[in-house]
């Protein structure tokens, strides 16, 4: 329940990647705890509100902004980022080149946006489908905190959409 006194932030976030990574999954995952095996392309845009309860003054709402794979790097991308605070961009570990791909969404994104203060967009790495096992990761002898550094990644996870890791 919202309190009288209780403050409320609006955080748009942004969760962006190639076609089939899980996206969709991992937001339905975390606004509503399950998990679909049935795959279903997003057409366009979709959004889901997650809201936390902070601390006893503070609600913050995040507005998970979810888009189609295939919209890549078009005109459109520079709409629906518009006005993000932060950003996921997400891989499927079983394909590498998805995570190839993880570099040109940041470099798309950072070209269409800055902060209001100028600086990049706070970005995390989702690597997903951690449960199929990790070989792509190990195989490739990528160095991941060293990617992140290199490429302006605030950090990396491993995250499953299907099961708990
Ligand atoms: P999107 O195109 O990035 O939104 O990808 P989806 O969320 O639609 O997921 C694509 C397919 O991968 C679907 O069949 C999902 O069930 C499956 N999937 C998504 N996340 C995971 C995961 O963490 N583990 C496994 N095993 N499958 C996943
Ligand atoms: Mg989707």
């Amino acid at each position: 329940m919202q309190k009288h006194n209780q403050k409320e932030h609006l955080y748009k976030l942004l969760v962006i990647g190639d076609l089939g990574v899980g996206k969709t999954s991992i937001i339905k995952r975390y606004v509503h705890q399950n998990f679909s095996p049935h795959y279903r392309a997003t057409i366009g845009v979709d959004f889901a509100l997650k809201v936390l309860s902070w601390d006893a003054e503070t609600v913050v709402r995040l507005q998970l902004w979810d888009i189609a794979g295939q919209e890549r790097f078009g005109n459109m991308t520079r709409v629906y980022y518009r006005e993000a605070m932060g950003a996921f961009i997400v891989f499927d570990v079983t394909r590498p080149a998805t995570f190839e791909a993880v570099t040109k969404w940041k470099e798309d994104l950072d070209s269409k946006l800055v902060l209001p203060n100028g600086k990049p967009v706070p970005t995390v790495l989702l690597a997903n489908k951690c449960d199929q096992g990790i070989d792509v990761l190990m195989n490739n002898g990528i160095k991941m905190d060293q990617f992140c550094k290199e490429n302006g990644f605030v950090g990396w996870f491993e995250t499953s959409a299907k099961v708990m890791l």
